[in-house]
């Protein structure tokens, strides 16, 4: 069913992380691709998409609070409002029919069908939200880009893992692989962009479905596109870590020295209790490897505090573990139990005020950590890519290092989306200062090149 837009505003919000960014890009480009036109917000929209996030409880208590904002608005003006991505695939009989005021609910497998959805749902009420096993092909035709000179590019989506904790292969299904030419291809008409970040939920596990070229080959075929300055990806398994991609990254200066490497937590015990598939050992191993081959390399990580069964000893691991590796950053949570994981089937036995005192523990003990990382930093000159001002202050910019280190820094002119290199001259625990210099590194758009 061919449905033409034309006409309509579309407002597409997003919560969550990378991945749900880059489906929004994907849903704007969907609506705007039959007709419809961009609105600055859901007051002058006649289409309101709510993409959402279901890993944690905090971002779907953010989501409720935010459609019922929407409700409100909805009383005083007709507009369709859809839920789309995480919560709308697993709460999908809790959204339709419940809610009077959602008129469609479009789970991740559903969004080229959105034209169509959107159609109907201005007669009754639709949920969308069955689950392929080939990889849906979106493209760069169908993406409207937040950002010219960096993109998301995605190369897998779901996770055949199942941790006890996470809802990722209920909300987002079975791993399935986007064909390499398709990402090439991408890659390659994403012409403005100089830094590419390959997103999925598990990127080590990729297969070429038609080659069966492994995350490695994937990593050389991106590098060897002209142009790609910088290249990314998220998120990495530790257990399907390879020495094949450390050797890849290793190769290519283009991969950079940053990445984000799931921990979770520091006790072998309550790893295997989480399902994770490695030890505490199995952890610090890899980590070993990946700075003998990469000297540069910054980590980041995610820890959950006060996962079922977790004592002080535990939690003790994860401490010292946070101190023998030295992330460069953290994301830290509190356990809460998510629907149909089998961690929510058991008791969520660690007291609330425990798991507080825990993650106030920890953060602190991070910072510390952090602070002593980016100090490090103090007095070299690093190649920065420029987001646009800083807001520290008017005269001032941002911009992230090639380790994703957020820097602020003077520079004569915005400097957004080229790179310049600036002379740190101070740090904190979460930013780096300096200037620019005048004779920097100063490179231009992919496309000018
Ligand atoms: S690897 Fe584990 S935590 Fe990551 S998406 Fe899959 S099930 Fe969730």
């Amino acid at each position: 069913m061919s449905v033409s837009l034309t006409g309509l505003k579309v407002f597409v919000r997003t919560f969550g992380c990378q991945m749900n960014e880059n489906d929004s890009e994907h849903i704007a480009g969907i609506l705007l691709g039959a007709g419809a036109a961009r609105a600055e917000g859901p007051e002058d929209a006649d289409i309101v998409v709510v993409n959402t996030c279901a890993v944690r409880q905090k971002s779907e208590e953010k989501l409720y609070s935010y459609l019922g904002r929407l409700s409100q608005m909805k009383k005083k003006r007709r507009f369709l409002l859809g839920v789309a991505g995480c919560v709308a695939q697993v709460r999908r009989a809790d959204l339709v029919g419940k809610r009077p005021d959602i008129d469609f609910v479009a789970g991740p497998d559903s969004y080229l069908d959105l034209p169509e959805i959107v159609g109907r749902a201005a007669e009754s009420p639709v949920i969308r939200t069955e689950f392929g096993r080939d990889w849906k092909e979106i493209g760069a035709a169908s993406t409207v880009r937040q950002s010219a000179w960096s993109a998301f590019v995605p190369v897998m989506e779901g996770c055949d893992n199942f941790c006890a904790y996470c809802i990722v292969p209920f909300s987002r299904g079975r791993e399935k692989f986007r064909p390499l030419p398709s990402v090439v291809e991408e890659v390659r008409a994403a012409k403005s962009a100089v830094e590419i970040q390959l997103l999925g939920q598990n990127v080590n596990s990729y297969r070429d479905p038609g080659s069966g070229t492994g995350f490695a080959g994937l990593l050389e075929a991106v590098a060897a596109v002209p142009g790609v300055e910088w290249l990314r990806f998220i998120t990495s398994h530790p257990k399907s870590f390879g020495d094949d991609i450390i050797r890849a990254m290793a190769a290519h200066p283009k991969v950079c020295p940053a990445l984000h490497l799931p921990l979770q937590s520091g006790s072998s015990r309550v790893l295997e209790r989480m399902n994770r598939g490695y030890t505490r050992e199995e952890y610090l191993a890899l980590v070993g490897r990946l700075r003998r081959s990469l000297p540069e390399l910054l980590l980041m990580t995610d820890i959950i505090v006060g996962f079922p069964g977790e004592t002080e000893e535990d939690f003790e691991a994860t401490c010292g573990l946070l101190r023998e590796v030295g992330f460069a950053g953290i994301f830290s949570f509190r356990y809460s139990p998510r629907p149909l994981t089998a961690a929510a089937a058991g008791p969520d036995d660690v007291p609330l005020e425990v798991k507080r005192r825990r993650l106030i523990a920890l953060q602190a003990l991070q910072r510390s950590i952090q602070a002593g990382i980016y100090r490090s930093f103090v007095g070299r000159d690093l190649r920065v890519l420029g987001t646009g001002p800083s807001p520290k202050g008017a005269g001032r910019f941002s911009g992230r290092t090639a380790g994703n280190l957020v820097v602020n820094f003077d520079a004569p002119a915005d400097p957004a989306g080229r790179f310049v290199t600036v002379r740190i001259t101070g740090s904190g625990p979460y930013s780096l200062h300096g200037s620019a210099l005048e004779n920097g590194d100063v490179s231009v758009f992919r496309g000018e090149n």
